[in-house]
């Protein structure tokens, strides 16, 4: 399987090459030059695997120049170790709870993968492999506890001041050893801008080995292939004849990427639905036709305060051959802070299910697709517990556990390249 750049150049690189590279020499995202189809007796058949079966035939033909099956096998068996249950929420509505990992949030199973693949195309280089990532939150708990200890690597975290949880920069800042986190006078957009000026820094790329862990990396998308594949297996016995449609709490739109690619494989998702806070650039990019980038703003739900959502370039990709328009396949619809804690309060108490922020928003979303003919299914993305403040004001009963901050370590920096670039300096061993 060849990987090619989203902005067309004649570039075509290997699953390893494109791990590595991060970006694209054009500084575009990588994409698979193209999506194989698995045969239908796959899906026929899909509730007679187990996860793992279906994460190795979903994930081999993208890999298999680079990996071996054995290799594949063991990098699977070490990401999918936690359960992803599909729970009734009320009639023909489902969450898919992809919480139930380490750092409680869905990012675990792509940063886990990501840092296995990695360690593994490392194992044998003398220089340490330096990791950039920038987070609005969940990405840099994810990627932490997923790298922590892997030997050759060294991660960087970069998240914005006051504009994540104190769990989460608790969950990032607490670790030490191969993890530095590292506070921006910024916003996410601004975090994210820096990691693309490292990598646009000829002297720097000609000193140290950076990577990206975020989710512009392709072996963090690929495997987010198979929340869809696990929830089409756990909802293929109540659909009888109805369509599914699948809501995915979207920011960078890296999630909802990976579901468009898991139904050209031919898994049977009817339709997508983007559920996004404040920061509406796709809704609009849907409305209009043309991308416009917009400024981020702080919402209850800030793993999706997004307003440059990079993804896009790929959606824009995957869409690019194809004979039906975007909004056949994909709707969009933004929702307020008071919508979001509105929804919380009511699933509570008449469904008794506890939604967090970006759930809320997944749900409210699925809701405008719903009829007798579908059945409709939303991500659980994070525990409501990471979001346990914003659960407060919806649930004043609701109990907020208090963080012990004082073994938490970072580093703070005013949102300027060059401090960034001193930092990376600094501990990195040139090669
Ligand atoms: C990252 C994240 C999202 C957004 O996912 P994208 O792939 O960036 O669109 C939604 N919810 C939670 C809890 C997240 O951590």
């Amino acid at each position: 399987m060849n990987y090619i750049s989203t902005r067309k150049n004649k570039e075509r690189v290997s699953f390893k090459e494109a791990v590595i590279n991060g970006l694209s020499n054009n500084k575009g995202l990588y994409i698979p030059e193209d999506i194989p189809q698995l045969p239908s007796s796959f899906y026929e058949n899909i509730e007679t695997f187990n996860d793992h079966e279906i994460a190795f035939e979903v994930l081999k033909p993208f890999v298999k120049d680079s990996l071996s099956d054995q290799q594949l096998r063991q990098i699977i068996s070490e990401t999918l170790s936690f359960p992803m249950p599909v729970v009734e929420v009320q009639e023909n509505l489902f969450a898919l709870e992809l919480f139930h990992g380490p750092t409680q949030a869905f990012k675990d199973v792509g940063a886990r993968f990501m840092s296995r693949v990695l360690s593994h195309f490392y194992s044998n280089k003398k220089e340490n492999l330096i990791v950039l990532v920038a987070t609005s939150g969940d990405t840099g708990s994810a990627v932490a506890n997923g790298f922590y200890n892997v030997p050759g690597v060294t991660v960087k975290i970069l998240f914005p001041k006051g504009k994540v949880t104190p769990y989460q920069e608790y969950q990032m800042t607490s670790l030490g050893g191969n993890i530095d986190a590292i506070e921006v006078d910024g916003t996410f957009d601004d975090c994210q801008k820096l990691v693309k000026e490292a990598f646009n820094d000829d002297e720097l790329i000609s000193q140290v080995s950076i990577s990206t862990a975020n989710s512009i990396n392709v072996a963090r998308l690929l495997p987010q292939m198979l929340y869809y594949f696990f929830a089409y297996k756990q909802l293929k016995g109540q659909l009888r004849g109805k369509k599914l449609i699948v809501s995915v709490p979207s920011g960078n739109l890296g999630n909802i990427t990976a579901g468009l690619m898991a139904q050209k494989m031919g898994l049977p998702i009817f339709h997508f639905v983007a559920a996004l806070n404040a920061n509406d650039t796709f809704l609009t990019y849907l409305n209009t036709g043309t991308y416009e980038e917009k400024l981020s703003v702080p919402t209850y739900a800030n793993a999706m305060d997004v307003g440059n959502p990079s993804n896009i370039e790929r959606i824009i990709h995957l869409f690019r051959d194809d004979p039906k328009p975007i909004n056949e396949t994909i709707s969009a619809h933004s929702f307020s802070n008071e919508q979001l804690l509105q929804e919380i309060k009511q699933c509570y108490r008449d469904n008794d299910y506890l939604l967090d922020p970006h759930g809320a928003i997944g749900k409210l979303a699925l809701s405008q697709h719903l009829n007798e003919n579908t059945v409709g299914i939303f991500l659980g993305t994070a525990h409501p517990q990471k979001f346990s403040e914003v659960i407060q004001k919806a649930i004043p009963s609701y109990s907020v556990e208090s963080i012990k901050s004082d073994m938490c370590n970072k580093k703070i920096i005013k949102n300027s390249f060059n401090d960034l670039k001193q930092i990376i300096l600094c501990t990195a061993k040139p090669h």
